[in-house]
């Protein structure tokens, strides 16, 4: 197989995948990264050929995603939120329902100018927090996660996209000091026992440590409420990203903690019980407020 034109290397990989009930928009991710093109430019230059090395590149990822490969992951990059992530195997690939999250904070704190102190919790590539600066240039945002690995791909996407925020490394709230008007975490909620109903592409590609929890997959919304009180305020809200089977849990969960607080379940797009947002409304003598 030589000289082959774009369009003719696609048809053959999606003849090739279709055979392993692969997604054809996987293969047109492939061809397009090789050159960095968008769909328009691919289309423009379907007639061209692709030189021997894009052809030997291009069959080794076919034969990688074939073999259970994310795409994500051989491109290196993933799309969150308009913008382009690096990601790697020491990163969850951001999903789709994540951009919801961001999407609920900037909707309940809409104005530009507002400065407020944001954190986001085991942070991964960094694309909730990066994202949420990006909207919102006067937040003070703080990114952690337990993974160094995983930060230093954060920091990467934090000066590509020159998102001004901070990074810390550290366990949950370790990091951090004084309180935070937003705090929002995509923690680890799967339980060990699902593992049988996951994708073979992310049990074998996905850091563990960024998936699996213990406690039936509520280990961090525990630990979440447990510790979180010395970083609140009043008028603090929680946003966190669940498992579509953990709302009720969830919320009993903070309930306990915060008897005050106004706990709110969010469905997703798909209409799965996706996000939860926790209001403290804690009185002043509550909170381990220096005021
Ligand atoms: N926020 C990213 C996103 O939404 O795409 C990544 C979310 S991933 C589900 C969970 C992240 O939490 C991983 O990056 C993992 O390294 C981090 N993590 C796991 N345990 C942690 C802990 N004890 N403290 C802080 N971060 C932790
Ligand atoms: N939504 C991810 C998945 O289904 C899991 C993310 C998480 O555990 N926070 O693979």
């Amino acid at each position: 197989m030589s000289n082959l034109t774009f369009f003719e290397a696609q048809k053959w990989a999606f003849s090739f995948v279709e055979k392993h009930d692969g997604e054809r928009s996987a293969i047109e991710l492939l061809l397009k990264g090789l050159r960095g093109w968008s769909s328009v430019e691919l289309l423009c230059h379907y007639s061209e050929q692709l030189t021997p090395a894009e052809l030997v590149q291009f069959k080794k990822w076919v034969k990688c995603y074939n073999d259970g490969w994310p795409v994500q992951y051989l491109l290196g990059k993933a799309s969150f939120f308009g913008h382009e992530f690096k990601v790697n195997e020491n990163t969850l690939i951001p999903r789709p329902e994540t951009a919801e999250l961001v999407e609920w904070v900037l909707a309940d704190y809409p104005a530009q100018i507002q400065q407020l102190r944001v954190a986001d919790i085991g942070t991964g590539t960094g694309a909730i927090g990066i994202s949420l600066q990006k909207e919102r240039p006067a937040w003070e945002v703080t990114l952690t996660d337990i993974s160094p690995a995983a930060l230093q791909v954060a920091q990467v996407n934090a000066a590509r996209l020159k998102a001004h925020v901070r990074l810390l490394e550290g366990d949950l709230f370790a990091p951090l000091t004084g309180q935070y008007q937003v705090i929002v975490s995509n923690p680890p909620y799967i339980a060990v026992n699902e593992q049988r109903f996951m994708d073979k592409s992310v049990l074998e590609h996905e850091p563990n440590a960024a998936l699996f929890a213990s406690e039936n997959g509520l280990h961090f919304y525990h630990r979440i409420a447990a510790e979180i009180k010395p970083f609140i305020s009043a008028e603090t809200c929680l946003y966190l990203e669940i498992g579509f089977q953990q709302g009720m849990a969830v919320k009993k969960i903070f309930n306990e903690h915060f008897p005050t607080a106004s706990v709110t379940v969010k469905r997703d797009l798909a209409g799965n019980e996706r996000m939860v947002k926790v209001e403290f409304n804690i009185r002043r003598d509550e909170s381990n407020a220096d005021y």
